[in-house]
C-alpha cells in the first residue's frame, strides 16, 4: 500500500484516504507517494490497446490499493472519464492534446472529476457526510461544483461575486441543481474567500463536516499522470513514438507534476517544456536557482495560469531531493543539473501569446486558446533552441477549449470557435442562486439553516 508524507517532514506519513481527506498535512506540507510505482517493460505497447478508463484504473491502481478494490477503482475511471482525449497531428512531428473535453471544458475536469469521487466513496463508507465549500472567480468553482454534482454522501456550496464573472461562467454553476448550491454576493472574490475562511475557522460550524477540497490535493495530482501515458501510447498510430517531447502550460505546476509521475514511473520523456506567462517566478528559478515569487500575480490574457507562488513547486523541489516550505524557503538544495536536464522552462508573454494564436491557425490551421498557446511557443522556443530535438515527436497541451476566450480567438484568427455540447447546453438551462449580504452572521445563519440535519 502506498503511503503519502509531507514535503515539510514534520508529520508521520499517511495512508490515500487520510491524504485526500486532508487536503494539505498538519505541517503546512503536500503529500507526496513514498514509492512512484514502475510501468513494466511493455507497458506502453498494452496502453495502446486500452481506452482512456481502462488505463487510467491501471495507472492510479497501485496508488490506491487498500483505499478502493479494483473494482470500485474500475467503475469510478469509467464514471468520471467519459469524454475523448483526443491527440491532434499538427505536422510531422508536433501535436496537440486536447483535454478540453470534459463538462467544464478545461482539464481541470481530469482532477477534480477523480478526486471528487473518490472523496464521495471515502465519506460513504466512513458513514459521513462532507460540505464542500468553495469561493471561486470563475472558473474553479464550475469544475469543483460539477466533480461534486450528484455524488452521495456530499453537498457543495460555491459562493460567487455576481458582478464580477461572466454569464456563461454564471451558468455553469447555477444550472447544476441536485447537491449543488450557488450563493450570489454583491462583493468581490477576496469577500467569498473571506467568508469561507471564517466559516472554517468557526467551531460553532464544526457539526457541518466542512471541507475545501482544494487545489493541492493529492487527489488531484495523481489522475493528471494518466493523459502522458495515454498521448504517447496514441502516438503510433499517428507515426510517431517515444522518446516524446511534452510542453504544458503551467501556473499552479499541477499538470506538470502529472507529467513528472509518469515520467519517474518510466515513461520515456525526452523533455518537460514548462511554459508559464508573464509570471515567470519558476524559469527564473530554474535558470538561476534563487526562488522568489511573483506578489501581486501579473494579469494576463491566460489567466488560470496568473499564479505568483505556486504551491505544486514544493512537490517538484522534492522530486528531485530538494525541501522547500509553504513560503518557497529553499531548506534544503535540490539536484538542479538532473532538473535542468529533465526539464527546459520559459515564460511567454501576451504578446507572444497572440502572435501565437495568430500564427498557428495562419500555418497549420490549428486553433489554440491562450493556455494552449503558451504551451505551443514554449515548444516552439525549446525546438529553436535545440535543432537536434526537431526531429523528435513532441506533444503540446491544450489546456481550455477555445469556446471560453472567443472574443480573444476570434480577434486573432478571424474564426468563431464552435461551441462544445457541454457549453451549449447551458444556455437554455433554468439557474438557481441564491443572494446573500456580505455579512458573516448572516452567512452562518445560512449555514446552520441550510445544512444543519
Ligand atoms: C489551471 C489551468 C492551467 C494551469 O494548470 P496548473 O496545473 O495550475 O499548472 C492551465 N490552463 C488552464 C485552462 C487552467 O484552467
Amino acid at each position: 500500500m502506498t503511503l503519502y508524507y509531507s514535503t515539510n517532514h514534520k508529520v508521520d506519513p499517511v495512508g490515500l484516504a487520510d491524504a485526500l481527506l486532508q487536503g494539505q498535512a498538519g505541517d503546512r506540507g503536500l503529500f507526496m507517494p513514498q514509492t512512484i510505482p514502475p510501468f513494466a517493460a511493455d507497458f506502453l505497447r498494452r496502453a495502446r490497446k486500452l481506452s482512456y478508463p481502462e488505463l487510467a484504473t491501471q495507472i492510479l491502481e497501485p496508488y490506491t490499493t487498500g483505499v478502493f478494490t479494483p473494482d470500485a477503482l474500475a467503475e469510478l475511471c469509467h464514471d468520471a472519464y467519459n469524454f475523448d482525449v483526443p491527440l491532434e497531428r499538427v505536422d510531422a512531428t508536433r501535436h496537440v492534446l486536447r483535454l478540453d473535453q470534459g463538462p467544464t471544458a478545461s482539464f481541470k475536469d481530469f482532477a477534480a472529476r477523480f478526486m471528487g469521487r473518490a472523496i464521495g466513496q471515502l465519506v460513504r463508507e466512513r458513514g459521513q457526510e462532507l460540505l464542500i465549500l468553495t469561493a471561486t472567480s470563475g472558473d474553479t468553482g464550475s469544475a469543483v461544483a460539477n466533480a461534486f454534482l450528484n455524488v452521495a454522501g456530499i453537498r457543495a456550496l460555491v459562493l460567487f461575486p455576481l458582478e464580477e464573472v461572466s454569464t456563461r461562467q454564471r451558468k455553469q454553476m447555477t444550472t447544476l441543481g441536485d447537491n449543488v448550491t450557488s450563493l450570489a454576493l454583491p462583493g468581490k472574490f477576496d469577500d467569498c474567500q473571506a467568508l469561507v475562511k471564517q466559516a472554517f475557522a468557526d467551531p460553532e460550524l464544526n457539526q457541518l463536516n466542512l471541507s475545501s477540497a482544494n487545489s493541492i490535493n493529492i487527489g488531484r495530482l495523481l489522475p493528471q499522470s494518466v493523459y502522458y501515458v495515454y498521448a504517447a501510447s496514441r502516438l503510433v498510430d499517428l507515426g510517431g513514438g517515444e522518446p516524446v517531447i511534452f510542453s504544458i502550460p503551467s501556473g499552479n505546476f499541477g499538470d506538470m507534476m502529472g507529467g513528472m509521475l509518469a515520467r519517474f514511473s518510466g515513461l520515456n520523456v525526452r523533455k518537460s517544456v514548462i511554459a508559464t506567462n508573464a509570471n515567470d517566478e519558476v524559469p527564473r528559478f530554474v535558470a538561476t536557482g534563487g526562488y522568489r515569487k511573483i506578489q501581486p500575480s501579473k494579469v494576463c490574457i491566460s489567466n488560470a495560469m496568473n499564479v505568483g507562488h505556486p504551491s505544486n513547486l514544493a512537490r517538484l523541489v522534492d522530486l528531485y531531493g530538494g525541501q522547500m516550505d509553504e513560503t518557497g524557503e529553499l531548506k534544503k538544495p535540490l539536484d538542479m543539473e538532473k532538473l535542468r536536464n529533465d526539464l527546459f522552462a520559459v515564460s511567454i508573454d501576451d504578446d507572444r501569446t497572440r502572435q501565437t494564436i495568430r500564427e498557428a491557425y495562419r500555418d497549420h490551421q490549428l486553433i489554440l486558446e491562450p493556455h494552449g498557446a503558451v504551451g505551443w511557443a514554449g515548444l516552439e522556443q525549446y525546438l529553436a533552441d535545440h535543432p537536434q530535438d526537431r526531429n523528435t515527436t513532441a506533444i503540446s497541451l491544450e489546456t481550455a477549449h477555445p469556446a471560453k476566450f472567443p472574443d480573444e480567438v476570434r480577434a486573432l484568427t478571424g474564426v468563431e470557435p464552435e461551441v462544445p455540447p457541454s457549453l451549449r447546453g447551458i444556455e437554455e438551462m433554468p439557474e438557481h442562486y441564491e443572494e446573500l449580504e456580505v455579512d458573516y452572521p448572516a452567512f452562518k445563519q445560512y449555514l446552520l439553516k441550510e445544512y444543519v440535519r
